[in-house]
């Protein structure tokens, strides 16, 4: 272990929150070690602004409980205490301990539970120990630095310090025993490596590609939550390249890995560059980003793939075959990444208006802007111009103009649609679902 004094490394108290300081304080006072670890010191070691401060300490969650009363106990496969501070969330950990029962002896009072399954995966993992035992079951040396507000100092236990300095994203300990373990661990090597423009050390990045689709394994709602952090977080675009060169990209998302080529240049393919490209900016812009107009974009050209199937099969209407390629798609999705039904919900609402905004008679263009989803409806049409050319380009200018204009210009419009391919037609009718075809 490599002790850094106050001098020798650029950590402050004023960088750090004044919630995360009052924890580390009322902690040390109760006679408790307690630091601040993990993103927190790492970033502020690379002078970046970080995202939140997460805390580690002896003090089990019951103790931290017992001292704070603003706080709350959470996490089964990790159990956390969480220090609630208005909208601000502290969240601390109580050192994490080996799992080879008998080798560790517990103190009295702490509880050691933890399990894994058949491929070695861990399962839960509360089994408290020392500062030297969490520090080794951290996932990358980078993450593995502990700031005392005692001393001011900063307990490097893997030189997470030195792989700092050399930009390396390095995983401690046994490289596909750590994956197995956790194979989220993939996912997190990639996201550090474009966050912070590192590489991935080559040990830790060998075994990547054979292990990774272990991920099947992780709950849906897990991966749900890593997706946002992978493609949300500002460089969702080269988080996607690398992840797709592992081989990650495509066991969150199996769907849009049918339509992958060799050049990445199926439609599939450009709008999901598109979409992540945008959202970055947007981020950029400090702009809000929403996701579910994400997931809409990603799982749009194979939607559409599946419905014309549907439509050449099945005899159904294009609307029809639409509607059921929309649910199948977002069904299968969601076996892999939990999006939330309120998310998915909008992705249906945006792709069923894209089909309503050619049919622009009568009061129909005047209902659909007032659909409540009308804003990313019509921002989706006017991406799709981008790609699909000429008539989804016209149709997403005649609405661009249409929204923005006054009552009369826009009865003017809608006349003018008159003829031409706009004819009014009639609702097809319902036709049933033919019967599934008996095995032969
Ligand atoms: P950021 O919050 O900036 O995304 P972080 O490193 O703080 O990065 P968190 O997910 O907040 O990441 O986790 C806090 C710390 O907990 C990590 O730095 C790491 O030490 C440890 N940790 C998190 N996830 C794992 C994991 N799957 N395996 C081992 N250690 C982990
Ligand atoms: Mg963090």
């Amino acid at each position: 272990m490599q002790v850094y004094q106050r001098q020798e490394h650029g950590i402050s108290r004023k960088d750090i929150s004044e919630n995360a300081l009052k924890v580390l304080y009322r902690l040390n006072k109760a006679g408790f070690d307690a630091y601040l670890v993990g993103g927190g010191v790492r970033d502020l070691l690379l002078d970046k602004e970080p995202k939140d401060f997460d805390i580690a300490t002896n003090a089990t969650p019951e103790e931290i409980k017992a001292l704070f009363r603003n706080c709350r106990l959470i996490g089964r496969r990790f159990r956390l205490a969480h220090i609630l501070f208005g909208r601000d969330v502290i969240e601390v950990a109580t050192f994490r301990g080996h799992h080879d029962a008998g080798a560790v002896k517990l103190p009295a009072g702490k509880q050691a539970i933890a399990s894994r399954n058949h491929e070695g995966m861990l399962l839960r993992d509360n089994v408290y120990g020392t500062i030297d035992e969490d520090a080794e079951r951290r996932d990358f040396s980078i993450n593995a630095l502990y700031y005392s507000i005692k001393d001011f100092t900063v307990s490097d236990y893997a030189n997470g310090v030195v792989d700092l300095q050399n930009r390396l994203v390095r995983l401690i300990g046994d490289p596909e025993t750590r994956y197995r373990e956790d194979p989220v661990r993939m996912l997190r090597a990639v996201r550090f490596a474009v966050k912070l423009d590192m590489q991935i050390e080559a040990s830790t990045a060998a075994p990547i590609l054979e292990l990774s689709t272990l991920l099947k394994d992780i709950p849906a709602a897990r991966l749900f939550e890593e997706s946002l952090k992978l493609l949300q977080a500002g460089q969702g675009l080269e988080t996607y390249k690398m992840l797709r060169e592992y081989n990650l990209f495509q066991q969150l998302f199996p769907i849009l890995a049918e339509h992958f080529t060799e050049d990445h240049s199926s439609q599939t393919e450009q709008m999901l560059e598109h979409i992540l490209a945008a959202t970055d900016v947007r981020i950029a812009e400090g702009k809000r980003v929403n996701p579910a107009f994400m997931f809409a974009a990603m799982l749009w050209y194979p939607m559409n793939v599946r419905a014309e199937e549907i439509a050449s099969t099945s005899g159904l209407s294009d609307y029809d075959a639409f509607m059921i390629a929309a649910n199948d798609i977002l069904d299968e999705q969601v076996k892999n990444i939990a999006i939330p039904r309120r998310l998915t919900t909008t992705v249906r609402d945006i792709w069923q208006q894209q089909h309503r905004f050619s049919r622009r008679f009568g009061k129909r263009a005047f209902v659909m802007l007032e659909h409540p989803k009308f804003r990313a409806a019509y921002d989706f049409l006017e991406m799709r111009g981008q790609f699909e050319g000429q008539d989804v380009a016209e149709l997403a200018t005649w609405w661009h103009k249409f929204q923005f204009a006054e009552r009369d210009e826009r009865n003017k419009m809608v006349q003018e649609l008159g003829g031409g391919n706009q004819r009014r037609r009639r609702r097809p009718q319902r036709r049933k679902k033919p019967q599934a075809k008996s095995a032969s």
